[in-house]
């Protein structure tokens, strides 16, 4: 998608803190963190949202969630605990409309969610 933020960010056309990334999937820091560490995970493939996903990206988000738990061990927030939050359409809030899991960290959290 050429008007796709995300799709620019995994093509590397926008300058990004990249803090993981493998052959489909790509991880990257907030640009407006709401935890000391705030990361974007992303499918390097443009999926609108979590819900537009097909029996063909199972695999996709397989890898997804495993890169989840390699970076939280990587960045060192493995341990302490972390969140991991998807917006999915209008009603959660979602503005970006490029799959994205938030990785939230960092902090004590709350529980406050909708
Ligand atoms: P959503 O509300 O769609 O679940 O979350 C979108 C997230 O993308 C927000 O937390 C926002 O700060 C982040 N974001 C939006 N544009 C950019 C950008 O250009 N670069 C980065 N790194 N994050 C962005
Ligand atoms: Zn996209």
């Amino acid at each position: 998608m050429s008007d796709c933020i995300f799709c620019k960010i995994a093509a590397k056309q926008i300058p990004t803190q990249v803090v993981y990334e493998d052959t489909d999937v790509l991880a990257f820091k907030d640009i407006n963190p709401k935890a000391p560490t705030h990361l974007l995970v992303i499918p390097k493939k443009h999926i609108e949202k979590l819900s537009d996903l097909q029996p063909a990206d199972a695999e996709l988000g397989g890898k997804m969630l495993l890169a989840v738990g390699k970076i939280a061990e990587h960045i060192g927030i493995k341990d302490a605990g972390f969140r991991v939050v998807i917006n999915n359409g209008k009603f959660a809030g979602q503005e970006v409309f490029h799959l994205h899991f938030h990785v939230l960290g960092g902090k004590q959290m709350s529980w406050n969610p909708a």
